[in-house]
């Protein structure tokens, strides 16, 4: 084909879904590039016009974007490659189009070493974050789909790297931004030259097969098809083999031969209706038969990047099973064009229905919002990852830092060694101030000296992050101890003095460790020390502490009535002697007071864990039983009721408690595939010993889960339902009782 032809072919494309786009623009931009790009070459010997008319046309035809984007396309390489320049695409065509080509310049020039899994994902993120206007990022991706197509022509050292690159960067963005075919062709494209030997096995045992292949294909595709005429669904069906890359991830990862592969082929129904998909997946489980925990509905719970089908796997009637998906015609489009469907929504805007049809693809990515904290697709909204910011480190490193980010942030994001030494900071090679803020792309550089201060106070108002201000904290805590508890200690004592308490009932020796407990600290010169840098302020200390004051002091009222009453009946019944008291050992790590030896055991109703309130009570015969102090059975109701004064006891927890006890929480969830999935990676993460899950699931879709694990103590208690709290979906995480 001439250049001349390829051109025509693109206007074609373009008229053939958007009749309306400015030809006398495109042609424009085609004449311009051409120009150009005069008498340069590719590797292939083709004049370069070639590449940009190409990926023009992968744009076109895979992508179908607007006027704008094939201009861009047309145009990606000029102010890379060519001595044209923003200003001057600018003023030709638009400011708009000039800022795509430079955007999609700016994606080009990153190199990429292979790195970490973390170091990858940051570098999509910011991939994408760079390219403000999505089109960028569809642009980039078309330009590299076509050099990857025309590999063949570089070295094979570049062959490896670009195809590494390709696979660790350009066909997982594909894929979030839902782009099927083209992350498939990418590759299939890549393994081609990172695995030549097993790419070419794939390929040459499809080859030989393809007939009988095709024959099992053209049958299947025929009993389904008459079915559903028969029945009146319109529908289109069709089938294919799995991508030879999917095929080797299989092979790979089940250590399987080609023919052992399960599910070598996929027919897919698209129909009009979401009723329809439900039909015909009736339809299909009529005529074979369904293969047992294969089937998944996406259309019910769709995937994060917006995937929408009903999945099933059946087995054929010559026993080779097959996958089923179905999926309305609108479902299919976001499969195969993702994002870009969304686009083609939006450029039809006109028609009638069509921006509600925008607006459900909205909808529908708005709706993922947290399904997945990795998957960004959400961010496409508007502004993506307006809250984060991406800069290098000199070594060319991505660190991912919140949005508003200062050269301090970015210190002690790479070691608080690094911040706490910091004496400047330079910016694109430019020495800057401690509050400038970082952009997307900025090359930061720390500058450390031995002899620096360490950090300055107001370094906790200009960080941004909350590592950052941790850190600065951690900083002062330590280093300012003596400073730190003088001054808390004053603050402490004058809000003391501001509510009337005196210190004496403080640091009695009764009181204090109540208090020190109310407070979680383990010294008063710690909690001093915390108020003196910050981490805790003296109001707090004594709010908590006047609370416990109070209820220490209603307690000893208490207890002298119920010695009284004690003394009373035991007079009356000439008890035995009652035993020594204050002798404490602890039993289980509980100590039961003015009881040694007791037998021990803790309540099923609230299973307390260490660090807990605790009272206990006096069983008849098997010892004392231990109740959190806010278990309904141990309400002061029940523990007044008539027979009961004399058998509830104080207990409290020694300092040799076990290693853990069973305890039990209450997880209440909007139920959703992966949960159980979810819940056991938080179970995991903070190395929980599980006993048991139990899980049911209510009428209206909730789903509650009892957990019963070991734990140390309440803190690491705490932990682990914060962490749960944390998985989407989960409404509730409660210790039950009673
Ligand atoms: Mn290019």
């Amino acid at each position: 084909m001439t250049i001349q032809e390829q051109y025509e072919l693109l206007e074609k494309t373009v008229r053939g879904y958007n009749p309306s786009a400015d030809f006398t623009r495109i042609r424009a931009a085609f004449d311009f590039a051409q120009k150009s790009h005069e008498g340069q070459k590719r590797k292939s010997g083709e004049p370069y016009i070639i590449h940009p008319l190409a990926v023009a046309q992968i744009v076109a035809e895979e992508l179908k974007l607007d006027s704008e984007s094939i201009e861009a396309a047309l145009l990606h390489d000029v102010i890379e490659d060519t001595p044209a320049t923003h200003a001057e695409v600018a003023k030709l065509f638009s400011p708009t189009i000039a800022d795509l080509v430079e955007g999609v310049s700016k994606l080009t020039r990153i190199q990429y070493a292979t790195k970490e899994d973390e170091q990858m994902e940051n570098l999509r993120k910011m991939l994408i974050a760079m390219s403000k206007d999505i089109r960028v990022i569809l642009i980039k991706i078309a330009d590299r789909l076509h050099n990857m197509r025309t590999m063949e022509y570089q070295s094979p050292a570049k062959q490896k790297q670009k195809s590494l690159e390709t696979m660790e960067i350009y066909a997982p963005i594909s894929h979030r931004l839902g782009m099927q075919r083209i992350k498939w062709e990418l590759e299939d494209l890549s393994l081609k030259y990172l695995d030549p030997v097993g790419y070419e096995e794939i390929v040459t045992n499809l080859d030989s097969k393809r007939q009988e292949y095709d024959a099992f294909m053209s049958r299947t595709q025929a009993q389904i098809d008459q079915r559903l005429t028969q029945l009146g669904i319109s529908h289109v069906v069709y089938g294919r083999v799995k991508h030879p890359y999917s095929i080797y991830r299989k092979m790979f990862n089940q250590n399987k031969s080609l023919n052992e592969i399960f599910d070598l082929f996929a027919f897919r129904v698209i129909v009009d209706t979401v009723g329809d998909c439900y039909n015909v997946l009736g339809v299909v489980h009529d005529i074979y038969k369904p293969i047992l925990g294969r089937f998944k509905d996406y259309i019910g719970t769709p995937k994060p990047n917006g995937y929408q089908s009903l999945h099933t796997t059946v087995m054929g009637g010559d026993g080779i099973p097959f996958e089923v998906q179905i999926r309305t015609r609108e479902m299919h489009e976001i499969a195969e064009y993702g994002v870009a469907a969304h686009w083609k929504y939006k450029q039809n805007g006109q028609g009638a229905g069509t921006e509600g049809r925008y607006e459900w693809v909205r909808r529908l990515l708005e709706n993922q919002e947290g399904a997945d904290a990795e998957d960004f697709i959400h961010s496409l909204k508007v502004d993506m990852f307006s809250d984060e910011v991406f800069v290098f480190t000199p070594n060319g490193d991505v660190q991912n830092l919140p949005a508003g980010a200062t050269p301090i942030d970015f210190a002690y994001a790479i070691h608080s060694a690094v911040g706490n030494r910091m004496v400047g900071a330079k910016v694109n090679g430019r020495i800057v101030t401690f509050d400038h803020t970082l952009k997307n792309g900025d090359i930061v550089e720390i500058l450390t000296s031995k002899n620096a201060k360490g950090p300055g106070r107001d370094w906790m108002k200009i960080a941004k992050s909350s590592e950052a201000r941790s850190k600065i904290r951690q900083w002062f805590k330590k280093e300012k101890k003596e400073e730190n508890i003088a001054n808390g200690r004053a603050a402490f004592e004058a809000e003391l003095k501001h509510c009337g308490i005196p210190m004496r009932d403080v640091i009695s020796a009764e009181n204090l460790p109540g208090l020190l407990k109310k407070v979680s600290y383990a010294s008063l010169d710690e909690m001093y020390a915390a108020i003196g840098y910050g981490g805790f302020t003296a109001q707090k200390a004594v709010s908590r502490m006047q609370g416990e004051l109070q209820r220490i002091a209603k307690h000893q009222q208490a207890e002298r009535q119920a010695a009284a009453e004690a003394a009373e009946a035991r007079t009356a019944e000439e008890a035995p002697k009652a035993p020594a008291p204050k002798r404490v050992r602890s039993e289980q790590g509980i100590i039961v007071e003015g009881l040694d030896n007791c037998l021990v055991k803790f309540s099923k109703c609230c299973t307390p864990v260490p660090g807990d309130e605790i009272v206990g009570f006096i069983t008849r015969g098997y010892g004392v039983s231990v109740h959190r102090a806010d278990c309904p059975n141990a309400s002061p109701e029940k523990q007044n009721a008539p027979g009961q004064q004399g058998r509830w006891i104080k207990v409290s927890w020694g300092s040799d408690t076990n290693d853990s006890y069973p305890t039990t929480l209450e997880v209440v969830c909007k139920d959703r595939q992966g949960l159980l999935l979810d819940i056991s990676a938080a179970l995991s993460t903070t190395n929980t010993f599980v006993l048991g899950i139990h899980s049911r699931s209510t009428a209206d879709e909730f789903a509650i889960f009892r957990l019963e694990v070991r734990m140390r103590d309440s803190q690491q208690l705490t932990t682990l339902m914060n962490r749960l709290h944390q998985i989407s979906g989960v409404l509730k995480v409660t210790r039950p009782a009673g």
